[in-house]
Formats: structure tokens, sequence, C-alpha cells
């Protein structure tokens, strides 16, 4: 900086104290960047940048934003991964004597974010911190916005890829490690650098265990952390710690919304992998990464935030056990088949709002008055969602039941205290309630009616003194007094003091008079600093009982959920899927819940399916690309999904033996950012399948080896399908390689199946029907011709097979890919895969001995012995 004022040297030290946060200085109705900061941030916010002291030799970069509308720039600067220090003036400028006093009230990082503007409201925003050891990982996912904390720790042989399977499930905003994780822990770091900016080195020390425990009691408020479960789960306090230690770093101490720690314990939920997640679209669609196109998009009727963000982490994270999953079925039930209550619960949720980030926000700094409002008019809808919640004869309506709490005590408090039409900020008053406290209604009559006032005093004293014409008066030198007639005058009440004498009259100021004077000339004033007063005083009267309103915002979002998974079962036409711990998976006309909803030009043609671990093992369907393989496939898996997670089901009715793992390899995507082909992402997810799956397991494949050569390709998928029938998992496998079809004869409990198609006139016509037996032909011209290519390509194309299928492959035109089953384990009889015939050899067959004089002959066989190298 160029000129030292004292006013600059507060701002640098300031920026001394967050060097890693862009620097936001309230000057008056401004938040000011300087230097650096002013550099970086004009560019990341598209503002001016201009220069502090002009004309100096050494000008100082500076940028400002209004006050008013900090919350939009807030938003461009986080949403970039930028962190903002908000510096405020914590004394009024024209009070101030010398410099004005300022302060970092707040650091907003891209994981501490609660400005509903910077929100998804359909999401949880996580700040994780992960706490590495040799022991396996803790991992802690902070919501400050709802004010959920929770953990989990990993540890044994799968530690690093369970973990790190969760951290993606989770989409934190911001990861914090600590700072020496690179030498401490080369692979976890390695790993998560791939997450780029959202990774953020802090102090290690918050990550130490003593430290970490000493932060999570402080943050609970409670002596001992067993009452949470959390005993010897060391790692899980150290991410716990962590966590909240850095969130009240941010908040400078005020994190009130998280006043409980959830210990998450993956067992019970199915582990999705993201190959699988991102592959069946559960939560994005493939396309462009947005929610609609994805099974969430599809099944996310729900009323409230807090009914779409459990959503998600259902669809997330399916059930595992048969119990549970019934639970929620006869749940989904009683809405699905009683509409009449569906619609009332769903009317009580639909003015609730975001009752849990309302309730999260009020424990923080920046809770509104709006806020407070917001929170009582949620609170209101209980009553109503109480009635709907007592008609659910189920065993998690019990559950709800049990929990259950109006808050009407709260809810009461701040109806009565919070006006209908209370300003967003504190600061200019005017969000009381009339009739929530006296003293604060006579202030404000004051202002507005005092003439009033003044006129029911004067009768009041003219009742008490016995003159008729007494009168209240106003003028500059003394304010307001009481006029009476001079001869009457010896008569007045005992607590009026005189004045001053006029002709014929006595003028007199009485103690009420008196007050009545303050208060109309200060009734401004003291209004607002009561209302303000009042604001604190009901804040923390709220804060205190928060923990209840939360209770609720968690019971209210799973009602939402499944009446909202019953709403669309019905509306959909899904059935209640059976679900048991049998190794059937059969599904009857079942459909792609997307796609048939999807506005096709053809109607959506049902399709069973039938899987066991006996003769129905591995499915290996194949047919023209464009068949409907995929469709088939994907909807199966997406069956069980959806049934495992507690929905109903897109298919005339279905069985469903629970599956502890549901794998899919889908497609071919690049992802040529992270530097990987498209062969090696298939390969990388088809390993982790082979090595993750078990006999419970469902695996839907797709296409494997399209990345390389039509041989490797072929070789691979055979590799991989008998491997998968080794483990026994239950398997679809769709492929365009109809050669593949050929497992069938040498494994048992493979099976065949086909999409069909009919022939006319060298088109295909598509007829969606899943058939048994396998394709004998991929039809690829077909297709090709349907695609619009031009008729000269289909034609040479047409020949070119031709020539093909008489000289490459075997005389059948059918590469024999057979593993017959001997004793000892198959035995391969892979005749593609012999080396390639000698150019002898093929000459030898071309003879045609009959017709060759001897000595020809003999010439002949010089010739070929030659050729041999003999
Ligand atoms: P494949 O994997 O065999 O190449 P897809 O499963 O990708 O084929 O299906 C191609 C298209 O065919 C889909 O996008 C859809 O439009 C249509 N389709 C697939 N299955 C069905 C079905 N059962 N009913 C109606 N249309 C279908
Ligand atoms: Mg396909």
């Amino acid at each position: 900086m160029s000129i030292q004022t004292p006013m600059m040297r507060q701002y640098m030290a300031m920026k001394k104290e967050h060097p890693d946060a862009i620097l936001f200085f309230r000057m008056g109705d401004f938040y000011e960047m300087f230097g650096e900061d002013a550099v970086v941030a004009s560019k990341a916010m598209n503002i001016a940048l201009t220069s502090r002291d002009k004309g100096a030799e050494n000008q100082t970069p500076m940028c400002g934003v209004p006050f008013h509308a900090v919350e939009t720039y807030l938003a461009r600067m986080i949403k970039q991964g930028f962190k903002v220090a908000i510096c405020e003036q914590m004394e009024d400028p024209k009070l101030a004597k010398g410099i004005v006093k300022r302060e970092v009230i707040r650091v907003v990082t891209p994981g501490a974010v609660v400005e509903p503007s910077m929100l998804d409201d359909r999401s949880h925003n996580f700040l994780a911190a992960v706490a590495p050891s040799k022991r396996g990982f803790g991992l802690a996912a902070a919501d400050l916005s709802t004010g959920l904390l929770r953990v989990c720790e990993f540890a044994g042989e799968a530690a690093l890829a369970d973990f790190l399977n969760e951290l993606d499930r989770i989409e934190p905003r911001q990861i914090i490690v600590p700072d020496n994780l690179d030498e401490a822990h080369p692979p976890l770091f390695k790993a998560l650098s791939a997450y780029g900016k959202t990774l953020d080195k802090v102090d290690g020390w918050i990550f130490g265990y003593e430290t970490a425990r000493q932060s999570l009691l402080e943050q609970l408020k409670v002596l001992s952390l067993d009452g949470f479960g959390l005993e010897g789960m060391d790692l899980a306090i150290m991410a716990g710690g962590a966590a909240a230690h850095y969130l009240r770093d941010t908040q400078k101490g005020a994190v009130k919304s998280i006043n409980r720690v959830v210990i998450h314990n993956p067992t019970g939920l199915m582990t999705l992998d993201p190959a699988t997640r991102r592959n069946l679209e559960l939560t994005k669609n493939l396309m462009d990464g947005g929610r609609s196109g994805s099974l969430l998009g599809l099944l996310d009727d729900t009323m409230t935030p807090m009914g779409g963000r459990i959503l998600k982490e259902w669809i997330l994270k399916p059930l595992l056990s048969v119990e549970a999953i019934r639970e929620r079925h006869a749940t989904v039930r009683r809405f699905f088949s009683d509409t009449a209550l569906a619609d009332s619960a769903r009317f009580a949720l639909s003015g609730m709002g975001d009752l849990e980030r309302t309730a999260g926000r009020v424990a923080l700094p920046i809770c509104s008055p709006r806020d407070l409002l917001a929170l009582g008019q949620s609170l209101a809808k209980l009553p109503a969602l109480r009635e709907a919640v007592w008609r659910v004869d189920t065993a998690i309506g019990d559950a709800w039941r049990a929990l259950w709490d109006d808050v009407a005590d709260l809810r009461d408090l701040l109806e009565r205290a919070m006006s209908p039409d209370a300003p967003a900020a504190a600061r200019d008053g005017g969000f009381i309630k009339h009739g929530y406290n006296e003293r604060l209604d006579d202030l404000k009559s004051i202002q507005t009616d005092s003439r009033r006032t003044l006129l029911k005093l004067e009768e009041e004293e003219k009742a008490r003194s016995g003159i008729a014409n007494v009168k209240i008066k106003y003028n500059k030198v003394f304010g307001y007094f009481i006029e009476a007639p001079r001869r009457l005058a010896d008569n007045v009440p005992s607590d009026w003091m005189r004045k001053q004498s006029v002709s014929n009259a006595e003028r007199f100021i009485s103690p009420k008079l008196k007050e009545l004077e303050d208060a109309i000339l200060n009734a401004e004033e003291r209004a607002l600093s009561l209302e303000l007063e009042l604001f604190e005083d009901l804040k923390a009267r709220t804060v205190e009982q928060i923990h209840r309103a939360q209770t609720m915002a968690a019971v209210a979002g799973e009602v939402d959920t499944l009446a909202a998974l019953g709403h669309v079962a019905r509306r959909n036409g899904y059935t209640e899927p059976e679900v048991d711990d049998a190794d059937i998976i059969e599904i009857k006309d079942g459909r792609h819940p997307i796609l048939e909803r999807a506005g096709l030009d053809e109607r959506f043609v049902p399709n069973d399916a039938l899987l066991d671990r006996g003769d129905n093992r591995l499915s290996i369907i194949t047919g023209p690309n464009m068949a409907g393989k995929s469709t088939f496939i994907r909807q199966a898996a997406l069956i069980c999904l959806m049934g495992q997670m507690g929905s109903f089901v897109p298919a005339a009715s279905a069985k469903i033996g629970v599956c502890d793992r549901i794998f899919t390899r889908v497609g071919a995507q690049d992802h040529l950012q992270r530097g990987q082909s498209t062969f090696m992402v298939e390969m990388n997810e088809t390993a982790m399948i082979l090595n993750g799956a078990t006999a419970r397991s469902l695996i839907v494949l797709d296409e494997i080896g399209r990345g390389t050569s039509t041989f490797d390709g072929i070789s691979i998928a055979w590799a991989v399908a008998e491997y998968i029938h080794n483990v026994g998992a239950r398997t679809l496998f769709a492929t365009h390689y109809h050669e593949l079809s050929e497992l069938a004869d040498s494994l048992s409990g493979v099976r065949n199946l086909s999409v069909a198609v009919r022939e006319w006139n060298d088109e295909i016509i598509f007829l969606r029907k899943i058939i048994e037996g396998g394709a004998d032909k991929s039809y690829g011209i077909q297709v090709a011709r349907l695609a619009g290519l031009p008729k000269e390509v289909i034609q040479r194309a047409g020949e070119i097979l031709t020539q093909l299928e008489a000289n490459e492959i075997d005389a059948s035109g059918h590469p024999k890919l057979k593993a017959k089953e001997a004793e000892g384990g198959p035995l391969y009889q892979l005749s593609m895969f012999a080396p390639a015939a000698s150019e002898v050899e093929e000459e030898l067959k071309k003879l045609d001995v009959n017709a060759m004089t001897p000595i020809e002959a003999l010439t002949k066989l010089a010739e070929l012995k030659k050729k041999a190298g003999g």
C-alpha cells in the first residue's frame, strides 16, 4: 500500500489474519477490496477496477460492491471457489472517535454458505472433513444451513475405496484435510486431488484427537460424547471435531444450528459406486448433468425441500434389510391407497417451506426477522400434518408419532411477535406485531397518534383536576404544558408543577405529560431500539428450542418423501414389489421408469425379466444396435433399486430377492478431462465390478469390450462373462457381439435372450420385445440405413460384409467361441484365436489335386517347400 493511513493499517491487519480469503472491507455503504484482492475479485465478479490514491506514484488497486447487493456478489465469488471474509463496521462512523472499529464477523466459504440464494434447496451443502490415519479414515459431513453433522469411519481392506465412494456420493462443496496430508498419506492425497479447488488444506492440529474431542464437546454443549454413541470412534471424532472447529472459526463462534452429531452407519445401506450412480442416471442425467431425466427428477414430487433432500439420499442409498424395505413399502401403500390421506398430508406440507434450513438459519448470526416469521409460519403447518400422520397406521407412522411435537409454544410466541410483513433486515424495525409488547405499542402509537394521545391525556387531567377548561398546549420554548385558568390554579393536582404564568392563566407540567413529551420526541428512536432488543430476546428464546423444530423438520421430511412416493406410484401406475431374501428377481411387464414417460414416438413395450442363481443366472441379450437392449437391462436394475429404496415399481408385478450391490457398466463415455481413454474407463469399471460382486449382487453389463478391436473385445467380454458366472451374481449382459450367445452352450445357467426384430425388404423393424434365443447377426448395416447413411455406402458395406463373412471367419460363417465344460474347468476351443493360416496352407487348400499332372504336382511341391523355408 502506498499511503499508510490508519484505516489502511487496519485493513492490512485484517488481511493478514485472513490471507486465503478475499476481504470485503465495509466502508459506509460499500464493501471495498484493495490491492491483489481487488485485482482478483474485480475479475471474478466482473466489476470495475479503480485505484485508491489517484495520482500517487504507487497506486493501490481497488474495487467495491454496494452493501445492499452483497449477496449477489458473494454468490459469484463462492461459486468460483473463493472464500470471502466479511469485515463490518462495529460502530456508527458518526459517533466513532478516531478510526471506526471494524471486525471480520464471518468468513464465507463454499462449505459454509447459508444464504438461500446460494444454496440448492434440494441438496445438502456439505463441508467434508477428512481425518486419515493408519487404521482407516474418518469422514464428517457438516451442513451449516440445516445443522446436520454426520460422521462415519472406514477401516479394513476396502477402506480407501469405500471412503472415496461415500465422499463422492455426498457431493461436498468443500473438503478440509490436514495440511500435511501429502506427506502423511500420499495415496489419499493423490485420490483427493481430483477434487481440485474443492480440496482445502487447513491446520493439521484441529484434526488431533484431543483437540477434536474438545471441539465437539463445546459445539454440542455436552460433557461426554458417549450419549451420541461415539465412544471408541476416534476417527469419526477427529473428523467431526475438525468440521465443528472449522465452521466455528469461519462463523466466529456462532454455530448454534449444529447441536447434535449423527453416526452414519453404512451397514444396512447399499453402496452404489460412482459409475453405477452415473450410468443409471440416479440423480443427474448423462446429457448435461441436470436433474430432469434422472430417477430423482422423475420421483421427486415432494412438497418440501426437506423431502427432496431425503429422497435424494434414499435413491443413492437403497436399503438391504427386507424388514426395513417392507416398512417403507407399507407406508407408501398407505398413501398410495388412500389418496385423501396423501392429499391432506401433502397440502399441509405444501406451506411448510424449508423448515429445516429456516431453523438452521435462526441459530446463526444472519438470522433476520423474516426467518423468525418463516419459522413460525412453517411450524403453524404442523397441526394439520399431525392430523394426517395420526392416520398412518404403520411402523413408520408409529415412529413419527413417538417423535411428534407441535412445538406450539414456540409457534405461538412467533405468531404473536412477528408481523406478517416483516422486512428482510432488522435494522429499520417494523417487524414486531402490534399487541406483542405494550411498551412498544405505546411508543408506536405515540409516533402515529401523538395528537390523539394528548387529547386523551387532556381528558384525564380535566377529570383529575375537576377543571373543565384545562388545555394541553405546545410551544417551542417550554415544549408541552397544561394550561389552567388563573382563578382555579390553586386547586390543581399536587403533581402538577408550575412552569410559567401568563395573563389569566397558569402553565404546568405533569410527570405524565413530561413522559409523553419525551416519548413523542424520542419515540422513533426508542421504538427502534426496543424492537431490536425484542428481536434479540426472540432469537435467544427461539434458539433454545430450535432442536425441537429440527426434529420436526426431519419428521416432516420423511412424511413428505413417503407421501410423494405413494403419489407418484399412483400417478405412474406402479405396483408394490414383493421383497424377500430369496434369490429370485422376477419382473413381469417391467417398464423403464424414465423412458416410458419421455414422450417416445412409439408406445413403450413392457418386458419380463427373470434372474435367479440356478438356471437363470446370466442372461446374454443380443440384438442389433437401437433394438432396446440397454433399455431392458437398465430397467431391471432401476426396478430393483427403486424397490429397495422403498418405492413402488413400474411393472405389472415384481419379486425382488434383495441385492447386496447393484453394479452397472453402461455405454461408452469419455473421461478425457481426467486423462483416461474410454477403454481404460470401461476396464476400470469392469475391474471394480469383478472385484466387488458377490453371489447376491445384481450386475448389469452393457457392451463390454467395445472400446477396442473386435477380437480383443469379444475375448474380454467372453472371459468377463465366465468369471461372473463363477461368482454366481445375477447378471444381465447386453452385447452386440452375437457370437457371445455361444456361451450358453457351455455354461449352465446362461440364457440367451434377444430383442425381436422383423426384417422386411432389407429393412428392419424393431419390435422391442425380449425373446428367448440369441440374435444370429448384428444388423449393423440395416441400422446404418435407418440412420440415413447414403445408399452407396450401405451397398458397399453389404458387399464388404459378404466378403468378410466368406473369408475371415471360418467356413460356417461363425467363429466358434465355445468353452466346453470338462472336469477341472472349462476347456477352451477358440478357433478364432488359432494362428492365421499360413500362405502355404492357403495355397494347399486351393489346389485341385485331381486336375494336376504328376509333374505339375512335383513342381508345386518343391515351390511350397521353398516357401515354407525348407
Ligand atoms: P440398444 O441398447 O439395443 O442399442 P437402446 O436400449 O439404447 O438400444 O434403445 C434404443 C431406443 O429404442 C431407445 O432410446 C428408445 O427410444 C427405444 N426403445 C428401447 N426399448 C423400448 C421399449 N421397450 N419400448 C419402446 N421403445 C423402446
Ligand atoms: Mg445399447
